[in-house]
């Protein structure tokens, strides 16, 4: 019942024989402002309707199963599904002073699929394939979970865990319509960031959809060499598509795409490669973002020296890029980006 949206609650509730409008506005209360996750917690309603209600819809899609913290404070949920498949959620606290603003405090970052099919070649996610994509209260689900975990709201949401969002658009779209509706989650666009290994269609999708959110594009290589040898999506949409297709994407979006860049020692890392990421940012106006490999368990790739990442990151700075070079929270938990997968802690 997560996936309501008002008018779905008040058939269901009519389908019940009850078609009270102060009902709807109850039972949508209760579900997306006080997040309950069982009738029989809506002590206003009466207990015949709760238990009719309770026979059809589950509140709880999935339930948090293991919970773990890093030094920093980060915090991996792994999930379970109602069929037994599992994903994980990053619950990301921003250290004192780090954002700047007191109100934006506490980023999750959700999954949108279990495993994911695009199988980049230094992914944790991909090693295993596609096993499904999440539906709609699943992907809301996550955050009603995470919201009881933290005792707290959300201030950003980013789609950065498994699976690929631009995969699954179908369910993303009405999940997204859901969490930025004010009636409902109430979670503004402009703090929701999708994470894309630069899927074109999905991506014309999302553009046409309106929704004002944040764009990330998973890079990973400069030219359709260096991507294809580690993103066979780029096989697929090379960036002779991806480009103007972002560009596309520009035209339509206030905010600036960000170029996500992990950085693997001998495979992306050249000056080379540095150039021509500046060219590509400059071209499309946008930001880069750096980020150290994250080593994954029985993957070749290794993560450059701190020296080398500095260089690639001061030569995009000589170039008038803004670019941050970061090392993610929660990589000593496997939290950090590319390193959830589909297994128990
Ligand atoms: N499928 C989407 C979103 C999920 S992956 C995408 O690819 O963008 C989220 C981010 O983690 C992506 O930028 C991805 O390339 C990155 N990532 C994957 N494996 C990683 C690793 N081992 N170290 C650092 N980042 C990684
Ligand atoms: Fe899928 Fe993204 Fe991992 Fe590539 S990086 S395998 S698209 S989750």
């Amino acid at each position: 019942m997560l996936s309501f949206s008002q008018e779905q609650l008040a058939s269901a509730l009519a389908e019940l024989g009850e078609t009270k409008a102060y009902r709807v506005t109850q039972l949508a209360d209760w579900i997306w402002k006080k997040g309950a996750d069982d009738f029989e917690q809506m002590t206003n309603l009466p207990p015949a309707l709760r238990r009719e209600l309770a026979a059809r819809y589950t509140l709880r899609p999935l339930s948090v199963v293991e919970r773990r913290t890093s030094a920093g404070g980060t915090r991996k949920l792994l999930c379970r599904l109602q069929d037994g498949e599992l994903v994980e959620m990053v619950l990301i606290p921003a250290a004192p002073g780090e954002t700047g603003t007191r109100s934006r405090r506490l980023t999750l970052c959700i999954s949108s699929q279990v495993g994911c099919a695009f199988g980049c070649k230094f992914c944790a996610s991909g090693l295993l394939g596609l096993k499904r994509s999440l539906d709609t209260s699943e992907i809301i689900g996550q955050i009603f979970a995470a919201r009881r975990e933290a005792g707290e709201s959300m201030d950003n949401l980013v789609f950065m865990g498994m699976g690929e969002p631009l995969a699954n658009v179908d369910n993303l779209l009405p999940a997204l319509r859901l969490i930025t509706d004010a009636r409902h989650l109430g979670i503004s666009p402009r703090h929701i960031t999708i994470s894309t290994s630069g899927n074109v269609p999905g991506l014309k999708r999302l553009a046409q959809s309106g929704l004002p959110v944040r764009l990330a594009v998973s890079l990973h290589g400069a030219t359709d060499d260096v991507r294809s040898r580690i993103m066979p999506v780029n096989k697929r949409w090379p960036l002779g598509e991806l480009l103007p297709a972002l560009k596309e994407w520009q035209a339509c979006s206030k905010h600036m795409i960000t170029l996500e860049y992990i950085l693997i020692a001998g495979v992306n890392d050249m000056p080379t490669q540095a150039d021509l990421l500046a060219d590509i940012a400059q071209r499309l106006r946008a930001k880069v973002n750096l980020i150290p490999y994250n080593p994954v368990p029985g993957l070749e790739w290794r993560r450059p020296t701190e020296s080398a990442c500095h260089a690639f990151w001061k030569a995009l700075l000589a170039r008038h890029i803004p670019t941050t070079l970061r090392y993610e929270k929660g990589a000593d938990i496997d939290a950090a980006c590319g390193q959830l997968r589909r297994r128990m802690m």
